[in-house]
């Protein structure tokens, strides 16, 4: 039988913007809607899935990606009081702790699927971590989860093909500038078209650098694309890579903001391409999957839909009506989506055989 490992910092609660005295997205509600709605639907006694309390990460664990005097910057900022870390960044007295404890868990949730413990994890996290990069915080983004993982990883149980893939609607564009020249690492992310959406990078032409080149893959998703242009995508791109570089694990930053009811960005996944996405995935590889973004209501449904995909077992229902969902988006969408996977194919076609003209 799957067994599954989550982990989740129970201190993240410290780390709230309305501590600061203003409201905003990335805030504690997050996690606690996805609990109440495992501990509502009794998502957790399906004798599969296991939750582990942990510990926080050592500095020396954050220090094999950012570089010590980002550290200090962070720590500093927090004991001088500065509540903010660049233009969209918060940080609260406790910040520090609770990033700490947030990639011990990540790093535990690691741990658990490199040691055999459990065929797949889900480090249910916050703050988010992919538009950070070696010395820079980003969109609410500090330290970056999936890098720190990867490296120690790399480091303690000398797994070293490892893959990042981002379904989170923002471009995951902190991984990138943190391993678009390390051979060893593939990066994939799926994201809405980033001329129009922050970070406004991670497209198509950026394919990593020596000696890495083709080893990163940008695909800008234009707005309005659902479940088909997802499914497309994967079959077209994601698989066949993944089925070439065969990592030893996949590391999926798991956003939610690609789903149809998110407020922050204009893509329209729905519980059946989520599931989609993650129970292909996971029936071939090893998986950790770490909560990035995502600010809707549907937090905790999505959370027990990836389960169910890290399972292979689906229960949940999608109560989206397709037809509906397409006749409200531009006739033009896929027509653009398919000129952009074109383009993608072309560039990738001579590090990837991707079959492109046959
Ligand atoms: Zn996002």
């Amino acid at each position: 039988m799957v067994h599954i490992g989550l982990t989740y910092n129970e201190n993240h609660r410290l780390h709230d913007p309305m501590l600061n005295g203003f409201p905003g997205p990335e805030n504690p509600q997050r996690l606690n809607r996805i609990f109440s709605y495992l501990s509502e639907n009794r998502v957790l006694d399906n004798g599969v899935c296991t939750l582990f309390s942990c510990g926080p990460a050592l500095i020396e664990d954050i220090q094999r990606v950012h570089t010590g005097e980002y550290i200090d910057l962070v720590r500093s900022s927090i004991r001088r009081s500065v509540r903010h870390l660049g233009n969209d960044t918060y940080l609260c007295d406790s910040s520090f702790e609770v990033l700490l404890q947030a990639s011990g868990c990540v790093l535990h949730a690691g741990a658990l699927v490199a040691g055999g413990i459990c065929d797949h994890a889900f480090a249910l996290i916050r703050p988010p971590g992919h538009h950070a990069g070696v010395s820079n915080s980003s969109g609410f983004c500090i330290f970056n989860n999936s890098a720190v993982l990867a490296r120690y990883l790399q480091d303690r149980y000398a797994i070293n093909r490892i893959a990042v893939l981002n379904i989170d609607a923002h471009a995951s564009d902190g991984t990138y500038s943190i391993f678009s020249a390390d051979p060893d690492v593939l990066c994939i992310s799926v994201h809405q078209d980033p001329s129009t959406l922050y970070p406004y990078r991670g497209y198509i032409k950026d394919i990593g650098v020596h000696p890495a080149h083709g080893l990163s893959i940008n695909m800008e998703m234009p707005p309005r694309s659902g479940n088909m242009e997802y499914a497309i995508f994967f079959d077209e791109v994601v698989e066949k890579v993944l089925g070439r570089f065969d990592p030893d694990i996949i590391l999926l930053e798991c956003g939610f903001d690609s789903y149809f009811k998110e407020s922050l960005a204009q893509l329209d996944l729905t519980v059946d391409g989520y599931y989609a996405i993650v129970s292909k995935l996971a029936s071939k590889w090893k998986m950790v999957c770490l909560l990035e973004g995502g600010y809707h209501e549907d937090l905790g449904l999505l959370v027990s839909v990836v389960i169910e995909g890290l399972m292979g077992k689906r229960t949940v229902e999608d109560g989206v009506d397709q037809v509906d969902l397409l006749a409200t988006r531009h006739i033009s969408t896929r027509k653009i989506f398919m000129e952009k996977l074109l383009k993608l194919k072309m560039i990738l076609d001579p590090y990837w055989d991707l079959g492109v003209g046959l």
